[in-house]
């Protein structure tokens, strides 16, 4: 409830079963339940390894036993994660009928372990191992060995198949991405202060398509003061979890509708 007495969850749902044609935009806030750390902040990835040094395709082709110590972290952790409650959530909706696609900017493939059906993965995901010289591609797990460099059949190095510092977004997912914020009728940002670019671009393009900006994040982001309509404050699983409790009640939503 705001001081003035209207419910923004209220307003949310209203939005979402009105328009129905959502997408929804994920960043790392939403892996955090799933005990992914976020890249940044005290705890994040970048505290440990500074990006400059450890994420960019040019120290990976420099020194690629060094950036591999990160990698190898991030597949380890990534590999034994759960989707969680706001993962799940999200699915829900997709089989409700309100969610048609979630564009993601994670690399940890939760989306689909959830059940989502429609995900545009725009910084790839670490599912994949992709040789640097021959592009043969294999599961990562075939290929990697902590605290090893993982080579190809061919003797070259093998690179996870997310997009490094320097490296540009995929041209298929940029595409798609941009297509569904130009085309939706509610732009919900899950877990991301959408600052980085390219995907910092997805909320403007939503809103100057007309679409309603939905954001829900635990705290206000440089986001929330622009392009945001409703503004959800709490954690992605709650926020998400309430947001379908209220669709339950319009009777208008249920799957096939
Ligand atoms: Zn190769």
């Amino acid at each position: 409830m705001r001081s003035d007495g209207s419910d923004p969850i209220r307003e949310a749902a209203r939005l979402l079963a009105d328009r129905r044609n959502a997408v929804a935009l994920t960043g790392a806030g939403i892996s955090v339940e799933s005990g992914i750390p976020s890249f940044r902040g005290a705890q994040g990835m970048w505290a440990k390894y500074d990006p400059m040094e450890y994420a960019t395709i040019h120290s990976f082709m420099h020194s690629p036993r060094k950036v591999w110590e990160m990698l190898s972290e991030m597949v380890s952790v990534c590999g034994g994660a759960m989707p969680n409650a706001a993962h799940k959530g999200l699915a829900a909706l997709e089989e409700m009928g309100v969610v048609r696609a979630v564009i993601t900017q994670n690399v940890d493939g939760l989306h689909q372990a959830a059940g989502s059906r429609r995900v545009i993965e725009y910084h790839g995901n670490l599912d994949e191992l992709i040789c640097v010289y021959c592009w043969k591609r294999y599961p990562t797990l075939e290929r990697w060995i902590p605290g090893a460099v993982p080579l190809c059949d061919c003797g070259e190095i093998l690179k996870p198949n997310v997009v490094l510092f320097g490296e540009p977004i995929p041209w298929l997912a940029q595409e798609q991405a941009e297509e569904e914020a130009r085309t939706c009728g509610v732009l919900v940002v899950v877990g991301t202060s959408a600052q980085v670019s390219p995907a910092c671009d997805i909320p403007r393009i939503a809103k100057e398509s007309g679409a309603a900006v939905v954001e829900i994040n635990p705290e206000e982001t440089s986001l929330s003061g622009n392009v945001i309509d409703i503004h959800l404050r709490g954690s992605a699983s709650k926020v998400i979890g309430r947001l379908i409790e209220r669709l339950k009640e319009t009777d208008d939503v249920s799957p096939g509708h």
